[in-house]
């Protein structure tokens, strides 16, 4: 890359390619320089749930840039806050009862953790552990990487995290094995939280795991005093075809993080539900009980009014419809190439869907396969980006048939040039 003053995340800048440049985006397709057009199959890293420039979403930034734009959260209160917490409140569980803001999906994990930790020590018991799972990605903060996947991405790093016990990823032939070693751990008595991406692992390649296995390590957490802590920054948001992940399950976690599809996809916003327990463990007469957390932009009133505007969308009927007629593609679609010689495997969980690759020999994140097939959908007017050798989609739900056939074609005229 020549003469560039943006240092790109996730980039080898020595030996990338030039940078896709995208000057304007209406819906899901975005236009370079040249007018040429890309469908946004990956919605632009999960966030622009309902599409680009959506008016509603606009009108309503618009309107509170006039009324108030930013105003300290600490000992203030404006109204576009409390709506969005109120709000968020009616579409969670009655168990939850406070949200706290943050500016994006790693800071509202740090704050989930903070939560959990300093929950048990307000408490005096001695809980200082936590569980995660193998393959876990929950962002790029210091703590977020602690209790994510290590390897490649921060073994520079990887001296000053903390300790984390990682359970195996549960699969139809470990998940026993794995529940048992669950239980073995959280018997000791010693652990504050177990953390997960319910039911679909993202970065690890949309990963998908047994609800029963989720439903069974929720119980044996429970029983044992151990917090359950749900990321669903990615799953949130109508992505796996209910509005949270959670809402599948018969039990809840006692803290939520939420993020990016949460404003719409316009605006940075992080938040972390709790439930009273969760809450009441901060409430002293002394000061050094409290959570003293907070960031310069939390409860942004403009990136509020955006996530109140993008929850008046999911309450139309018709958001709804268009997230269903995506699941009933996808699902035609997999079963259409699941069949595929090049093809080792496809995965759906609503919205998503993901197409791995075989291959011999590479696999992961940094497989050939995946900027040959980069280079190939951008080729075609799609911008994707693969997870190593798992080609996936998650469109804006706004995606007409027509884009979303386009994709499926490009995907499979892909899967027949390996051939
Ligand atoms: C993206 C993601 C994060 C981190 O969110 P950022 O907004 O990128 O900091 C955390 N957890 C999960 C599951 C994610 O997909």
């Amino acid at each position: 890359m020549k003469n560039q003053s943006i240092w790109f995340p996730f980039t080898q800048m020595k030996t990338a390619d030039e940078p896709l440049k995208i000057v304007r985006a209406k819906d899901t397709v975005l236009y370079d320089e040249e007018g040429k057009e890309y469908i946004d199959a990956n919605s632009s890293w999960w966030v622009n749930v309902h599409g680009h420039g959506n008016k509603h979403i606009g009108d309503a930034i618009y309107e509170q840039f006039q009324k108030l734009d930013h105003v300290l959260l600490a000992g203030v209160e404006h109204p576009k806050a409390k709506e969005l917490a109120d709000r968020i409140l009616t579409k969670v569980d009655s168990s939850f009862t406070k949200v706290f803001f943050s500016d994006d999906g790693s800071t509202a994990v740090e704050v989930a953790l903070k939560m959990v930790f300093q929950f048990w020590f307000n408490r005096e018991e001695p809980k200082r552990r936590i569980i995660a799972l193998d393959g876990a990605y929950h962002g790029d903060t210091f703590g977020a990487m602690s209790i994510g996947q290590r390897g490649y991405f921060n073994r520079p790093f990887e001296h000053l995290f903390f300790d984390v016990d990682f359970l195996d990823f549960p699969t139809e032939l470990n998940q026993l094995e794995v529940l048992q070693n669950a239980k073995r751990l959280m018997e000791t008595g010693e652990f504050a939280a177990i953390i997960l991406e319910p039911l679909i692992q993202g970065s690890a390649g949309m990963r998908t795991y047994d609800l029963d296995f989720l439903e069974e390590v929720m119980t044996l957490a429970k029983r044992n005093n151990v917090k359950i802590i749900f990321d669903e920054v990615m799953t949130g948001w109508g992505r796996t075809g209910q509005l949270f992940t959670m809402d599948y399950l018969t039990q809840m976690p006692d803290i939520v993080c939420l993020s990016k599809g949460l404003t719409g996809g316009v605006l940075p916003l992080g938040l972390t539900v709790a439930t009273d327990e969760i809450f009441n463990a901060f409430l002293d007469d002394e000061k050094s009980k409290a959570l003293l957390h907070g960031h310069s932009f939390t409860g942004s009133a403009i990136a509020c009014a955006a996530a109140c505007a993008s929850l008046d969308i999911f309450e139309k009927e018709e958001t709804w419809q268009r997230i269903s007629q995506i699941v009933q593609w996808h699902s035609g679609f997999k079963s259409k190439i699941h069949e595929h010689s090049a093809v080792f495997s496809v995965r759906q969980l609503g919205t998503i869907l993901a197409v791995e690759i075989n291959e011999k020999e590479q696999t992961g994140y940094f497989s050939t396969i995946r900027d040959q097939a980069y280079r190939y959908f951008l080729d075609h007017g799609i911008l994707l980006r693969p997870l190593g050798n798992v080609l996936f989609l998650n469109p804006p739900y706004c995606i007409t048939e027509e884009e979303l056939a386009k994709c499926y074609a490009v995907i499979e005229s892909f899967l027949d040039s390996l051939r």
